[in-house]
């Protein structure tokens, strides 16, 4: 077996701290996420009074759905309760009137019902690099 230089074995206990760098720093921002996303959950509930806000059916806190406005892949409002709302499967995702199907009838019921919070996101729209 080859024997490591004293160069090569300064390369790989550096390559080994960066590893274990980048693995801190990785948990760090998991874990930051993770914690976002808790503080999401809980405000929406807390604010929605744990019901689906279209039917008032009691959601549970294990069967929730957290419901987007704007798609999360917008980064920016991913984690933004104004982006959000408790909803029942039926009406994030398959119903008939359902937040993923029928994205007309929740602009209707957004302005009837929670004009803050489109206007917020109207708002962010237009100032945003992805205004319409
Ligand atoms: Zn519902």
């Amino acid at each position: 077996m080859k024997r490591l230089t004293e160069f090569q074995k300064k390369i790989r206990v550096k390559r080994k701290e960066k590893k274990a760098i980048l693995r801190a720093f990785n948990k760090k921002v998991r874990d930051e996420l993770v914690f976002k996303k808790q503080e999401l959950v809980r405000l929406m509930f807390e604010r929605d009074k744990g019901e689906c806000v279209f039917c008032h059916t009691k959601v549970s806190e294990k069967h929730f759905q957290t419901c987007h406005i704007i798609p999360q892949e917008f980064i920016e409002l991913r984690y933004d309760i104004n982006n959000v709302l408790l909803a029942c499967f039926y009406h994030h995702k398959v119903g008939k009137y359902s937040m993923h199907k029928h994205p007309l009838w929740l602009v209707n019921w957004l302005i009837t019902n929670r004009k803050e919070q489109y206007d917020y996101l109207m708002n962010w729209l237009s100032k945003s690099q992805h205004n319409l």
